[in-house]
């Protein structure tokens, strides 16, 4: 595909691209003609035509030596996509500090110590292509909605909301624009794995699918194709925004019907 999506001449890194919703953004930058490294603890099902890079984004000087090692493979960095996290389910009284402290150190310092190693690549690049250089977040609308049994995840998502504006803030002039999606329920291998935890998953997919507004879930094909819009040179003019792809779980007020 061409157009305003043409990533041909792009260099990109995928925080969690061997699976879900990283791994359809990663297949859809290389469908494009995007160059892509995928940064991830588990590579073994790394899209093709991705170079894979086994980091965990809880050790930072694995995430520097990878996020230095994509780049010296690809030659610069223009798109960096940070998409990696974990979920964790509870209230606050259910989840203790080791709990809080392992999901925050995923979710908010994974993408931290990966934006501090990615801005300087990213920051050289913007100087020769004004307007395609970019970071996209994959944040949640557990970030803007209260969500039941998702306290720490929530935070975490909330904390990443922040991130997302305070870093678009901070680089807006250098050229590099800093946004996020907010996806609802994602059709992904994690909520695969949730649904597998019930007595009857096809039941319980189906209870689900019946909740969300559209009917059916999000699939993470559609989720990918907003961060490629945020990540295009479309979006030259698209910063600090928070981009729902959530089937209308967060603003429709259906009626009974
Ligand atoms: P997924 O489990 O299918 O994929 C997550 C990927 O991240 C995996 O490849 C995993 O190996 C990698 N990863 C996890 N921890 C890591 C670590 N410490 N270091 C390196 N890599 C790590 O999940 P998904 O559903 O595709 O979720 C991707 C993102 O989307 C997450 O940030 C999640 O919070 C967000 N999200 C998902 C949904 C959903 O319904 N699936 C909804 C809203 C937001």
């Amino acid at each position: 595909m061409t157009g305003t999506h043409d990533f041909e001449g792009m260099n990109a890194l995928v925080t969690g691209g061997a699976s879900g919703i990283g791994a359809a953004v990663t297949a859809q930058l290389v469908e494009r003609g995007a160059q892509v490294a995928v940064l991830d603890r588990d590579t073994s099902h790394t899209p093709l035509g991705a170079l894979a890079i086994e980091a965990d984004l809880g050790d930072d000087a694995a995430v520097r030596a990878g996020v230095e090692r994509a780049v010296s493979a690809m030659g610069s960095l223009h798109t960096l996509v940070s998409n990696a996290g974990i979920g964790s389910i509870g209230t606050v009284e259910d989840n203790d500090d080791a709990e809080w402290t392992r999901v925050l150190d995923i979710n908010v310092l994974g993408m931290v110590r990966t934006a501090r190693h990615a801005l300087p690549h990213l920051r050289r690049a913007a100087a020769g292509r004004p307007g395609a250089v970019s970071v996209t977040h994959t944040c949640s609308i557990a970030a803007t909605a209260g969500l039941p049994q998702r306290a720490l995840y929530s935070a975490s998502k909330g904390a990443v909301l922040a991130l997302t504006l305070a870093m678009a803030a901070d680089h807006v002039r250098e050229g590099v624009r800093v946004n996020c999606v907010n996806p609802g329920t994602a059709d992904t291998p994690w909520v695969g794995r949730l649904l597998d935890q019930a007595d009857d998953p096809a039941a319980e997919r189906a209870a689900l699918s019946a909740r969300q507004p559209l009917g059916r879930l999000v699939s993470a094909d559609e989720v990918a194709a907003a961060i490629l819009y945020l990540a295009s040179p479309a979006a030259a003019s698209v910063t600090g925004t928070a981009l729902a792809v959530d089937g209308g779980m967060q603003g429709l007020r259906l009626r009974p019907a």
